[in-house]
């Protein structure tokens, strides 16, 4: 039963010695492996041992036992310090060995020198013959050394792994696990025995090496994360910038270099400021959502906003990490979007709605500020006739060539819109009566000169109507008053006979000034 335990034991030590010798990468996991040697020949000599069944044998066993056994810990140790960055030089590793190498020449010759077991006696009057053995004063020494060295093991992870992520504290608690367990557990059996019908030694370092093999193999899984962290920060689109609380750079990545090529030779630490162009020149404050526009090597506009994450350590500020975002493609859609919902389709023209909320903005700042504005409403003449006569389709070119031949009198700061149906409105700040009536001639005689046959298009002299109504502060309180004078004249314009233009008390007919109202 108990041979049964020590083969299995043996098998796993000898398992996780291939594991971790198929998975070696670095000097640490080379320590590991071979603190893994020592387990496994420990347990093969202890199998040996307890299975043999004369006392040449059993010696043999012990032997075996104690070219492993000494040199357990002192590899786990310098597994352990590779592990939390601490550097031994080769003189401080070699002298870790001196009483391991020690001790186990002394219990390896055993039979020779008598310094080990102060005498042995092979018992043979029980069912399993063993050797018993009276310990020395040097077999106590080596197992001191070896439960002050797991001590240390202990002390360094728990020091070290204070105040570290939750992933580096969980790899810390398993290697304080492994490394405990063989050691507690042997310190218990040697100096208040507890009487197991077997060594429990075998049994905890077999525990604590398969512990430490599985946190081995975690270890390697966490290391995976830094390293496609890095790389995808390289990689992502959106480029980020880390500037410091005295507000010096600290690093970017490779697609913020791309989009300021200056970062790329930037130096660690010179202050934000002093790198130069940027649309962070601080890096600092106000940072959050300010966006900038950048010509790329096509020529096209593109467009970025910012957004700052603040990165603490234990509560302390540490530094900004300004984000970069390309919002070319979204602010397009949103353009493009906002511009179908703003704009009339067949003309391209303003829609109505978006008429009066410009129009109202505009109302409001002449009649806080004073100053001339006019407004316009202009109706094609007898435009049902041209749909009756060539068609909705021919009605619908007629008229978005009209939009598009009015639209180039008017100047940028004017509002000309789709009013509805064939009729169109344009909103005119800072042009007085004179001017308004001025420029609903010039509209008439645009329209009136169309080349229609120059558009393919077979109708002939298409005319416009126009109502002008002038801003008088006293009289249009609201923007829907002026556009309603504007609309009341062009009703009189057109009774007036058509092609005609009409203030609200005056009506020129094309050049011939007639009263109204
Ligand atoms: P008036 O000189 O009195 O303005 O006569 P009109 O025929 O132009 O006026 P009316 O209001 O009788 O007819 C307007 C016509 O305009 C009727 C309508 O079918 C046409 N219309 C309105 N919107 C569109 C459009 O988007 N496309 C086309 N093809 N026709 C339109
Ligand atoms: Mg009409
Ligand atoms: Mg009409």
């Amino acid at each position: 039963m108990i041979v049964s335990l020590h083969i299995v034991l043996a098998s796993i030590s000898l398992a996780v010695l291939l594991l971790a010798a198929y998975m070696r990468g670095s000097k640490r996991s080379l320590y590991m492996i071979y603190s893994f040697l020592a387990i496994l020949l420990f347990n093969l000599g202890f199998l040996v041992e307890i299975s043999a069944p004369v006392m040449e044998v059993s010696i043999i066993g012990k032997q075996i036992k104690y070219l492993g056994l000494p040199f357990i810990s002192p590899f786990v140790l310098l597994f352990i310090l590779d592990y939390y960055g601490y550097r031994v030089t080769t003189a401080k590793a070699a002298a870790l060995f001196v009483v391991p190498v020690l001790h186990s020449l002394i219990a390896i010759t055993f039979p020779w020198n008598g310094l080990f077991y102060l005498s042995t006696a092979w018992i043979t009057d029980i069912s399993t013959p063993y050797l018993k053995t009276e310990k020395s004063i040097i077999y106590y020494i080596g197992f001191f050394y070896s439960y002050l060295v797991t001590m240390s093991i202990l002390v360094i992870a728990l020091f070290s792994s204070r105040g570290k992520d939750y992933a580096t504290r969980k790899q810390s608690n398993l290697i304080i696990a492994s490394a405990a367990i063989p050691g507690m557990g042997n310190a218990i059996n040697v100096l208040a025995p507890l009487n197991l019908p077997f060594d429990p030694t075998a049994l905890l370092l077999t525990t604590g090496c398969t512990l430490l093999a599985y946190s081995f193999l975690r270890l390697n899984l966490f290391q995976i994360a830094p390293i496609a962290r890095e790389q995808i920060i390289e990689n992502i689109r959106d480029a980020f910038v880390l500037v410091d609380r005295h507000k010096c750079f600290i690093d970017a990545n490779a697609a913020a270099k791309k989009l300021f090529p200056q970062l790329a030779h930037a130096m660690i630490g010179i202050p934000i400021d002093d790198i130069g162009d940027l649309p962070f020149p601080d890096g600092q404050d106000n940072m959050n959502n300010r966006s900038f526009e950048i010509t790329d090597e096509s020529g096209a506009l593109r467009y970025y906003t910012i957004s700052k994450t603040i990165i603490y350590r234990q509560h302390e500020f540490i530094c900004n990490c300004l984000m970069i975002y390309d919002v070319t493609e979204s602010k397009k859609l949103l353009d493009h979007v906002s511009n179908l919902a703003e704009r009339d389709t067949l003309t391209g023209l303003i829609n109505r709605g978006t008429l009066f909320s410009r129009g109202e903005r505009l109302f409001q700042e002449i009649a806080s500020a004073g100053g001339d504005m006019s407004a316009l409403m202009i109706d094609v003449d007898h435009f049902k006739k041209i749909n009756d006569t060539y068609g909705h389709q021919i009605g619908d070119e007629v008229l978005t060539i009209i939009a598009q031949k009015l639209y180039g009198r008017f100047r940028s700061t004017d509002i000309f819109a789709r009013y509805g149906g064939e009729e169109f409105c344009a909103l005119l700040p800072g042009t007085d009566e004179i001017s308004a009536i001025q420029i609903a001639h010039e509209l008439c005689k645009i329209t009136e000169c169309i080349d229609w046959e120059e558009n393919k298009l077979p109708v002939l002299g298409i005319t416009i109507s126009i109502g002008i109504a002038a801003y008088v502060a006293e009289y249009h309180d609201t923007l829907d008053t002026l556009i309603g004078c504007a609309d009341t004249a062009l009703y009189a314009a057109k009774d007036a006979g058509r092609n005609t233009i009409c203030n609200h008390n005056r009506i020129i007919h094309m050049g011939q000034l007639r009263l109204f109202g």
